[in-house]
């Protein structure tokens, strides 16, 4: 298969596993994940009808960035963990964040965003380290209130969200019990009102994750062939 049919196939697997879980058709959106991948493969993913990528590292990010200058209407998104001396490199230039991981990086992103103002908000989801491994990024679950109390007020950063990433597993089913600790921690804190995405589920186990109610999906793998 070429990137653009694993890419149909994966809208195909969203689009059957929504209907599955009896959720809404449209509900579940694609981050296309394009670490470690060149610009070219970003750009035939673009051409295929990809709009919104991910990627893990902020070097990275900006070299693509600036190789699909051309492409206006193409949205980022930062999936890796973000160092707080990175911020400025990606504050004006992605559309959201999926990995706020502690109260100091929000503190630091609300002081950069208020002393150099975007024209946007910065949406961001807070990644949460829901099975309490210690080689997992994300904040703890008791730190999820403070995190999300600092932006409450914010003109500048929406925090729309919960992210988590699950211990790798050979079985996917694996993951379910973290996506749904999630969902409780997101009905503990708001609810879908106030934190309506959920970026859970990658390519294995993005089934999974949309039973789970997910409203994004990462998928690497799946379209861009193995790392
Ligand atoms: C790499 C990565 C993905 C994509 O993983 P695949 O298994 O290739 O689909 C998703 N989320 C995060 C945070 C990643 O680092």
């Amino acid at each position: 298969m070429n990137l653009s049919e694993r890419l149909s196939s994966v809208r195909k697997r969203i689009s059957d596993a929504t209907e599955t879980a009896g959720r809404p058709e449209g509900c579940v959106k694609l981050l296309a994940v394009s670490k470690r991948k060149p610009a070219g493969d970003i750009r035939a993913a673009y051409e295929a009808g990809q709009r919104d990528f991910g990627e893990n590292y902020v070097q990275e990010l900006r070299e693509k960035q600036e190789a699909l200058e051309d492409l206006k209407d193409l949205r980022w998104h930062m999936i890796g963990q973000l160092q707080r001396n990175k911020i400025k490199y990606i504050s004006g230039w992605i559309d959201s964040l999926h990995t706020v991981d502690s109260l100091r990086l929000t503190e630091t992103l609300l002081q950069r965003l208020e002393t150099s103002p975007r024209d946007r908000l910065l949406r961001a989801m807070v990644e949460v380290n829901v099975s309490g491994e210690d080689s997992k990024s994300g904040c703890r679950p008791d730190e999820l209130g403070a995190i999300l109390r600092a932006a409450e007020n914010s003109s500048q950063l929406s925090l729309c969200g919960l992210m988590t990433v699950p211990p790798r597993a050979e079985d996917p089913q694996a993951a379910r019990p973290q996506f749904d600790r999630l969902r409780d921690l997101r009905d503990e804190h708001g609810g879908v009102e106030t934190l309506p995405e959920l970026s859970i589920g990658m390519s294995r186990d993005l089934e999974v994750a949309i039973a789970a109610g997910a409203t994004w999906v990462r998928i690497g793998s799946a379209i861009f062939g193995e790392r």
